[in-house]
C-alpha cells in the first residue's frame, strides 16, 4: 500500500511537470512557429546533396520527387548467399522467408514542408525514404500491431526485413544509417528529415514532442527546422530503436511502388 501511494505520488509529479514544460514549449515555440509553419523552411538543396547516387531525384514547382528501387547499399543477409552484399544473419537472429527485391518506388515531399493543422497517424507500409532509398516504416506491422519479439528477432544488423513483395524497408535504427549519432538518416512523407538518436552538439533531445520531433538548427540546417529524431529507448529491451512511431508532423506526400 504504502508503495502505491508512493507510485500516485510519483505519477502525479510527473504529470506536474509535464504539463508546465508543455506549456513553456508552447510559449517559446510560437514565435519560431510563425515562420517555419508559414513559409517553410527550403528542403531542396539538403534532399539533392545528401541522399546517395541510387536515388533519382526531380523537382516540379512545390514538390520534389525521389525515385529509388529500394536496394541498400550495405550487407545483409536477405540478400541471400552468393550475392556479393551478403553475411550471415546474427546469431540467435532468425529470417523470414522474404528476399530483398527490386522495386520501383516514387516518393513526392513539398521543397518548402510546413507542420499541418491536422496531424496524421502513419499508416502501414512507406512513410518515408532513407538517403540510400530504402523505404522508412513505422513501428507497426501487418495487422497494424506493434513490432513484437518475433518480428525484431527477424532484423538484419540495419534494423531491417522485407515485407509482402520482398519489399525490405527500415523499421529501426541500425549500424548502418545512423543510430547513437546526428546522422541524418533520410526524410519523411511530409518533407520532413529525420535524424538518429543525437543532436549536432551530441545531446539527446529532450524536448521532443508525441511525434518524436522538434524544431531546432541540424548539421544540414543553419535556419531552425523542424525534424524527427530516432527513438532513444531500446525497443523490447532489443539492441534496435525505433525510427518513428505517431503522426506526421506535416502532410504526406505520396509514395509509390
Ligand atoms: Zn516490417
Ligand atoms: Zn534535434
Amino acid at each position: 500500500m504504502k508503495n502505491r501511494n508512493h507510485k500516485i505520488k510519483l505519477s502525479l509529479a510527473i504529470c506536474t511537470v509535464i504539463s508546465i514544460f508543455a506549456c513553456s514549449k508552447d510559449e517559446t515555440t510560437t514565435n519560431k512557429d510563425t515562420t517555419t509553419t508559414t513559409t517553410g523552411v527550403p528542403v531542396t538543396s539538403v534532399v539533392q546533396s545528401k541522399y546517395t547516387s541510387a536515388v533519382t531525384i526531380s523537382t516540379s514547382g512545390n514538390s520534389i520527387t525521389l525515385k529509388s528501387n529500394g536496394t541498400p547499399d550495405h550487407v545483409s543477409p536477405y540478400y541471400g548467399v552468393g550475392h556479393a552484399l551478403y553475411e550471415a544473419q546474427m546469431a540467435g537472429s532468425t529470417l523470414n522467408p522474404g528476399t530483398i527485391g527490386v522495386q520501383n518506388y516514387a516518393m513526392t515531399i513539398p521543397t518548402n514542408p510546413v507542420e499541418a493543422t491536422t496531424k496524421e497517424v502513419t499508416a502501414l507500409g512507406a512513410i518515408g525514404m532513407a538517403l540510400n532509398g530504402v523505404p522508412i516504416y513505422n513501428d507497426r506491422e501487418g495487422g497494424n500491431v506493434p513490432v513484437d519479439a518475433g518480428v525484431l528477432g527477424s532484423f538484419d544488423r540495419a534494423g531491417a526485413h522485407p515485407g509482402p513483395g520482398n519489399t525490405y524497408h527500415y523499421h529501426c535504427t541500425g549500424d548502418f544509417m545512423g543510430n547513437d549519432d546526428a546522422k541524418l538518416i533520410g526524410f519523411l512523407r511530409d518533407g520532413f528529415p529525420i535524424y538518429a538518436r543525437k543532436d549536432m552538439d551530441g545531446s539527446y533531445p529532450s524536448n521532443l514532442d508525441a511525434n518524436g520531433g522538434h524544431i531546432g538548427i541540424t548539421a544540414d540546417f543553419s535556419t531552425a527546422i523542424y525534424h524527427y529524431h530516432a527513438s532513444n529507448t531500446a525497443y523490447l529491451g532489443s539492441r534496435f530503436y525505433i525510427l518513428k512511431s505517431g503522426s506526421y508532423n506535416g502532410t504526406k506526400g505520396t509514395f509509390t511502388q
